[in-house]
């Protein structure tokens, strides 16, 4: 699976070559404070989006107090603008904390409609695209639902070592998914499992060698002989999983999936 996501780049280029101030409003206002951005225009305009708030645009030389009498003067429109934001944002709620989202999901973000959306391209690779303005959170929202998505196949693997009768837990164990650096998986001396977000990118053959790997070290903290014995039951195909794995093994040589230090630690 491809995972794919684009940027509102134009939107930044935008921001960053034009001459902005940010000017504070009124506290009766129901916006704190204005962005005013000196563009070769001859008019002054407002504009609110959801991206960059309430802007107003006016030609070269023009003062802050004239920008400022101006917004003024259009207070009524920002008004409407406002309540209009407000309701979208309340017709597409953000997901509660450590939600994840789904494919062909609906959300708001920053006022804006967004939709998670999956293709199949040439290749019929599953492409996942984000439409998402603001890099920082399209990584963020990227890392979560890498994350969200590798947690559910873990699960389920989890599960069809449940029904197989030779899972060393009644319950389903609990695990952690953190990026790591060399290592697909692990293992505590006290059952405590922990997978590779690098292992969101690999197919689920790859993904079942490796939790089986570790659900065989929640009997045998070795690589010994009893180790394969039991992994061989679990994982019949043994062998030939952990050379599919190795295959990948490029991916840690590299790094890892390489997020930013507070991602890694982000989410339950
Ligand atoms: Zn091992």
């Amino acid at each position: 699976m491809t995972l794919r996501y684009y940027l509102d780049e134009a939107m930044h280029l935008r921001a960053m070559n034009s001459l902005e101030k940010t000017i504070r409003l009124p506290e009766d206002w129901p916006i704190s404070s204005l962005r005013m951005v000196h563009s070769n225009r001859k008019t002054m305009g407002l504009r609110f989006s959801a991206h960059s708030g309430l802007e107003v645009r006016c030609p070269e030389g023009f003062s802050e107090s004239s920008a400022l009498a101006f917004v003024h003067s259009k207070k009524n429109w920002v008004l409407r603008q406002k309540h209009r934001f407000d309701s979208q944002s309340q017709r597409f709620p953000l997901p509660p904390q450590g939600f994840a989202w789904c494919r062909g999901e609906t959300y708001a973000l920053r006022g804006t409609e967004n939709r998670l959306e999956a293709g199949v391209d040439s290749t019929r690779k599953e492409i996942v695209y984000m439409k998402i303005a603001d890099p920082q959170i399209c990584r963020k929202r990227v890392f979560l639902w890498l994350k969200a998505d590798l947690d559910a196949r873990i699960a389920q693997e989890l599960r069809q070592i449940q029904a197989s009768g030779f899972a060393p837990f009644s319950e389903l164990p609990k695990y952690q998914i953190r990026s790591m650096k060399s290592r697909w998986g692990s293992c505590s001396r006290n059952g405590s499992m922990r997978f590779n977000l690098a292992l969101a990118h690999l197919n689920d053959a790859c993904l079942r060698y490796v939790v089986c790997h570790e659900v065989a070290h929640l009997v045998h903290f070795h690589h010994g002989p009893a180790f394969h014995a039991f992994l061989e039951l679990l994982h019949p195909d043994e062998k030939r999983g952990g050379t599919a794995v190795q295959q990948h093994a490029h991916v840690l040589v590299n790094g890892g999936v390489n997020w930013p230090n507070e991602m890694k630690k982000a989410g339950a």
